[in-house]
């Protein structure tokens, strides 16, 4: 079992806005959530981390809740203009690489964490799902949180927190589910 504490003095030694462990039985999953993927992201069909390679809603609920535990991290960055996408698309390698930090330091404890993060994988320079050849690094892919279809605005508002702090602040969650 993972000590609580061991894992919190790892995380404080990080730049994280919040951690906090939540219960994967409280995320809310949705078709609508699934939809926006569907019909206003360009990523859709294009990588290993989106749908509909991930497999359907109920599917991605079922592999999320069929874990104990999740741990939920946040970090907030800085922009010049939350409302130009390419100056905070700039942010998201900053929050990848603490999310990789995470995986390790949970790695480290001894579970092995399954993870959603932020948009589509961006690790090879072009996704291998294309081309229908498997995914090159699945032990680096991260799915982003909406593919499986999770809104985590409910999430969020339970802990106190938001998605948006002004025009100049970029704020990424990542969750990491596991079991001890
Ligand atoms: S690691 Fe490479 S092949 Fe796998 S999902 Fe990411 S971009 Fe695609």
């Amino acid at each position: 079992m993972i000590q609580w504490q061991a894992l919190e003095e790892k995380l404080a030694e990080l730049p994280l806005y919040i951690y906090s462990s939540i219960d994967p039985a409280a995320l809310e999953f949705s078709r609508r959530v699934r939809q926006v993927c569907e019909t206003e992201c360009p990523m859709y069909g294009k990588t290993w981390a989106c749908p509909p390679a991930v497999g359907s809603v109920e599917e991605c609920e079922k592999k999320c809740r069929s874990f104990q535990k999740c741990l939920l991290i946040g970090t907030v960055t800085e922009c010049e203009d939350i409302g130009n996408m390419d100056s905070a698309l700039a942010t998201r390698g900053g929050h990848e690489r603490i999310t990789n930090q995470v995986r390790d330091i949970l790695r480290e404890l001894g579970v092995k964490p399954y993870i959603l993060s932020t948009e589509a994988c961006a690790v090879c320079e072009r996704c291998a799902y294309p081309d229908g050849l498997p995914c090159r690094l699945p032990g680096k892919m991260h799915p982003c949180i909406e593919s499986h279809g999770i809104n985590l605005i409910p999430t969020l508002e339970t802990l106190g927190l938001g998605f948006q702090y002004g025009e100049h602040v970029v704020t990424w969650y990542s969750l990491l589910f596991y079991n001890e």
